[in-house]
């Protein structure tokens, strides 16, 4: 590299370590998690042309690579408190690491999470974050994270926010749609700037059953629930909450977006009928809207997890579009 490896890292990556005993600078960090948490580890990379488009502004880039993994911490119910940074990049190219780092580090001070150290090489442009996150070991008896596991039977199933806009960005991107400008603008802004649902999360402990966020799509997604729950769910299509911008594609447009999306990174989770108020009242503290789209059965006899997606007269969807496999699409 032009500009020095040290120097870059120096210039860009390097902050006083707050929490951290030892931050940047020396050959491992040391961080202690608080008395009576687990420490929640998370990774996630992205590379140029399968997460993200050349096109995406490097401000915005930083943003999601870093949201991303603070998706994660929120599906497990952790509040972010440091990261790694692995980066790949073509040349030392200063413009992309200022707006980059902006971006990154926006996110990173709003939620109180700092940068503890990392790696730089030069390579195809790829970035892989590892977040560390706090939870309490347990909460009333029970595990204090959220987890995948933890379905059962009767429970209600939930999504925050809306989903599909991304997806809708990406057809748009992709050439497949048209969109005015001011809802190309408004759909894209959730694609390259999504918000990780990390108070929600926190605030769902020992409320939720279990949980995951939205990452691939939603059927793909809650099926990861039902294997390590054992159990299985009815969800019905019409339920799912959507923007207007969705809401104005045609029906197979909507199911695309809405059912198989990706890119949504909201909290799809479960919850006991019985734990409804806690619910509304977690969705009401933070300010994220939190819907109902389904509930959870017992494993049919079968033993095959068993996803029944209906419309809003009890109809049964066959045909639904898949979500989202990078070793398959
Ligand atoms: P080593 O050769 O011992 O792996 P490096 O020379 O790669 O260490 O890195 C020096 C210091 O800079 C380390 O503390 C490392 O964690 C940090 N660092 C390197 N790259 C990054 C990055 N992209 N973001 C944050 N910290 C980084
Ligand atoms: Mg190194």
């Amino acid at each position: 590299m032009g500009t020095g490896e040290f120097e870059l890292i120096a210039r860009y990556f390097a902050r006083p370590a707050r929490r951290a005993t030892q931050g940047i600078g020396d050959d491992c960090a040391l961080w202690t998690p608080a008395a009576g948490h687990h420490l929640a580890v998370s990774c996630d990379m992205l590379v140029e042309g399968r997460h993200f488009l050349s096109t995406v502004a490097p401000e915005r880039l930083g943003h999601k690579a870093l949201a991303v993994n603070l998706s994660d911490l929120a599906a497990c119910g952790a509040r972010p408190a440091a990261f790694m940074l692995a980066l790949a990049l073509p040349r030392a190219d200063e413009a992309f690491l200022e707006g980059f780092t902006r971006g990154m580090f926006a996110l990173a001070q709003a939620h109180g999470c700092e940068l503890i150290g990392g790696d730089t090489t030069q390579g195809p442009l790829t970035i892989a974050i590892t977040v560390f996150g706090e939870v309490p070991v347990t909460i009333g008896g029970q595990s204090g994270a959220l987890l995948r596991a933890g379905a059962a039977p009767g429970d209600e199933v939930y999504v925050s926010g809306t989903i599909g806009d991304a997806r809708l960005a990406l057809e748009v991107f992709r050439g497949h749609l048209s969109l005015d400008a001011a809802e190309f603008e408004s759909v894209r802004r959730a694609m390259e700037l999504p918000e990780p649902r990390v108070a929600l999360g926190i605030a769902l402990r020992g409320v939720a059953s279990s949980a995951i966020d939205l990452s691939d799509g939603l059927l793909g997604d809650l099926t990861h629930v039902l294997e390590r729950s054992g159990v299985d769910a009815v969800i019905d299509a019409d339920a799912v909450p959507r923007s207007m911008a969705v809401s104005r594609q045609a029906p197979t447009v909507q199911r695309l977006c809405t059912l198989s999306g990706g890119d949504d990174y909201e909290l799809l989770f479960t919850a006991s009928p019985d734990r409804a108020a806690e619910v509304a009242a977690a969705s009401e503290a933070v300010g994220v809207q939190v819907t109902r789209i389904g509930h959870i059965e017992p494993r049919a006899l079968s033993g095959n997890t068993l996803l029944r997606v209906v419309d809003r007269h009890g109809k049964v969807l066959g045909d639904l579009p898949r979500s989202f496999d990078h070793f398959r699409s």
